[in-house]
């Protein structure tokens, strides 16, 4: 009978050991951050209601449409849906909890990881991480410009150089008469239209333009832009967006206009970016995210406006791969205990535990290998110091430190040991 060999699913990633000293200093950059402009961290359920997600994301959203949800029916016979994306649980959350009772703006950070089932490539996993924010109760440019701030300031802290692209999307009113016109321009051009963006035609042809499909891009490349309709149409999301731009000045972070840019979800309202790197083929988004306006509502809510973003931890990884930034590595042990004998071998015991309890990082062999075996796992893990112990050591009450750098040796108490590797701790 042959064996078989498991592997993790397509489009998932085992995270191993030193790969997360890379992860921590990305989570820990994020949680600084949202400790700095005060954001909160919120943790919602892994998975939620199906109807949650598929109201959130709306129904011509890639996430719906390309049927890219993780759905399951339970013994309850309710189905559930293994979470897309972070805004819609935190906004159910939000509403739940009543968070919009303690004060007219509640700011909210997450990460974790999210699930869609895509066509895998390069920084397009099924099972991939974001960290993310959202603000919410504010509907004024100056939270645009602090949400903003906060993704450049995150990008920043990663050594990442990524442009921020921005648009303007209007309100679901004042993009009305342009969606008529782009219906009229792309129905004229169906033929030519993947089988999806024929479908987002009737529901939503604003998603077009999020199309990475080559026929998609060539028909919409002419297209009449919503952001012209909008000057034309729309004073006050023009000026919103004016003021944004002049904050964005201000602050000193660059910004390139972008006319295409619309985003992967329905529930978008004026401010829609993208901060974008060259750094990463066809997966150039890093951080992505805008405002939302109408999405608490449609979850229930009063009518409490709202922005946020989501960066995909993978692909700041990959990034900062590619950008050469220095990668934090794993912390070596302070400590190799190293025995000579059964009965230094069985001390080794007590004074591994004593070394942990006065907070020094501390290894040993377990295998019972010769010294030279021992002094080279020593070394494969990057030890500090050797601790040295054999039957003289053991009988004189002592215990030899080695510091591996530079090869000297002394032999010192317990105590004087843990007193010196202590001031050495990494
Ligand atoms: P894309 O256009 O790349 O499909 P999206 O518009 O679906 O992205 P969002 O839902 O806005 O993406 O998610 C925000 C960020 O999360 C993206 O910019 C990206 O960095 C990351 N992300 C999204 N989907 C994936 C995925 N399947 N694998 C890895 N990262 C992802
Ligand atoms: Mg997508």
């Amino acid at each position: 009978m042959s064996q078989k060999n498991f592997q993790s699913p397509r489009g998932t990633h085992d995270i191993l050991p030193e790969q997360i000293a890379e992860w921590r200093f990305i989570e820990n950059s994020f949680r600084d951050l949202c400790a700095r402009y005060s954001y909160g961290e919120i943790r919602t359920p892994i998975f939620e209601n199906t109807e949650l997600f598929a109201r959130a994301a709306g129904e011509a959203s890639d996430i719906v449409v390309t049927k890219q949800m993780y759905s399951f029916v339970a013994l309850d016979e309710q189905s559930y849906t293994l979470r897309p994306e972070g805004t819609a649980a935190v906004v159910r959350a939000f509403l739940e909890g009543h968070l919009n009772e303690r004060g007219p703006v509640t700011k909210l950070g997450y990460l974790g990881p999210m699930f869609r089932y895509e066509a895998t490539q390069a920084g397009r996993q099924r099972q991939f991480h974001q960290c993310g924010i959202e603000l919410l109760g504010a509907a004024e440019p100056e939270s645009d410009a602090e949400v903003l701030a906060f993704a450049a300031d995150f990008l920043k802290a990663l050594g990442i150089e990524a442009k921020l692209l921005l648009n303007t999307l209007g309100t679901p009113q004042s993009r009305a008469g342009y969606l008529e016109e782009l219906k009229i321009y792309l129905g004229a051009r169906r033929e030519t239209l993947s089988d999806d963006s024929q479908r987002r035609l009737e529901t939503n042809p604003l998603r077009v333009f999020d199309s990475k499909d080559e026929r998609d891009r060539a028909a919409i490349a002419d297209a009449p832009r919503l952001l012209d309709y909008l000057r034309a149409n729309d004073e006050e999301s023009t000026a919103h967006f004016a003021q944004l731009c002049r904050y964005l000045d201000d602050l000193g972070i660059a910004y390139e206009i972008d006319p295409m840019l619309v985003r992967g979800l329905d529930y978008y309202t004026r401010t829609a970016f993208e901060f974008v790197s060259d750094k990463l083929g066809a997966q150039s988004t890093v951080l992505a995210g805008g405002r939302y306006d109408k999405l608490v509502e449609e979850l229930g809510g009063p009518s409490i406006p709202g922005i946020g973003w989501a960066a995909g931890i993978e692909r700041l990884i990959l990034v900062r791969a590619a950008s050469q930034a220095p990668i934090p590595t794993a912390p070596r042990p302070t400590a190799f205990l190293v025995t000579m004998g059964d009965a230094a071998r069985a001390a080794g015991v007590g004074i591994l535990n004593r070394l942990r309890a006065a907070g020094i990082s501390a290894d040993c062999d377990f295998v019972g290998r010769s010294v030279k075996a021992q002094m080279r796992e020593a070394n494969r893990q990057q030890a500090r110091f050797a601790l040295l112990l054999g039957d003289n050591e053991l009988s004189e009450g002592v215990i030899a430190v080695k510091d591996l750098t530079t090869s000297e040796q002394e032999k010192l108490p317990l105590e004087t040991a843990i007193a010196k590797l202590l001031t050495q701790q990494e």
